[in-house]
């Protein structure tokens, strides 16, 4: 039985992989898509059912590793109504996690009949606020700093970036992000720092307020649990759910 499952799980993934997805920094687009958006009114099939999301950490990882990712999931079910749970064949949808010399995941559930890769090299194992990054992504959030409005809040430095990584600081349309409400928060853990993705030792992103530091990775800020809540109407207090 076990060896079916896995032959099952081997030929969807080759499947997948043969869609061969384009990838940019640390964020994965679905085959065909420009731009996979986070508003789920436009996009309703990307938001996964009832918040639930399975997944299936590949033996890529160490068991203190594996520990460690199961650790950033458990702090969206304390805070949060996303639940997610070890794939089994009832689901046809799934986010595989593996270990790769990358960060990145897809935005959103890409498919309602295979799985997605959600990667994280082992140097993205250290700091808590790296797998939730990517795990808020595979659940529906862009970056803080491509909202709409973030012109108001943070400078791009667009001759300090490789115009093939341009794609990670480009500003989101109000119709494809749904800022639910919330307003720019430079402490959020899907705001990128001042030097990401910089080809020299000058930054690519510096706040309008100067005093406000920006790229923690060390946990989830409020603005990203209530966020969360919203999107998918969670019906819990700030405190746990
Ligand atoms: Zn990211």
């Amino acid at each position: 039985m076990e060896a079916v499952v896995l032959l099952l799980i081997g030929f969807l993934l080759s499947h997948f992989c043969n869609a061969a997805p384009k990838r940019a920094g640390d964020i994965m687009l679905p085959p065909g898509t420009d731009r996979a958006a986070m508003n789920f009114n436009l996009r309703p099939e990307q938001k996964w059912p009832n918040g639930v999301v399975p997944y299936y950490i590949d033996n890529t990882f160490s068991s203190s590793e594996s520990d460690f990712i199961l650790y950033a999931m458990d702090q969206f079910e304390y805070y949060t109504c996303i639940r997610f749970v070890p794939w089994t064949e009832e689901y046809t949808y799934w986010i595989w996690i593996t270990k790769t010399n990358a960060c990145q995941s897809y935005i959103g559930r890409i498919s309602e009949s295979h799985g997605q890769y959600l990667e994280l090299a082992a140097g993205c194992l250290q700091m808590l606020g790296i797998p939730i990054h990517e795990l808020m992504h595979a659940i529906g959030f862009f970056h803080e700093h491509t909202r709409p409005d973030r012109d108001d809040y943070v400078t791009i430095h667009w001759d300090q970036i490789d115009t093939d990584l341009w794609y990670n600081f480009e500003k989101r349309s109000s119709s494809e992000v749904d800022s639910l409400g919330s307003p720019y928060d430079y402490s959020s853990v899907m705001h990128y720092g001042r030097y990401d993705f910089a080809k020299s030792s000058l930054p690519t992103i510096t706040p309008k307020d100067p005093s406000a530091t920006i790229g923690q990775r060390e946990y989830f800020v409020w603005s990203d649990i209530i966020g969360i809540n919203n999107l998918y109407n969670c019906d819990c207090n700030v405190y746990q759910c």
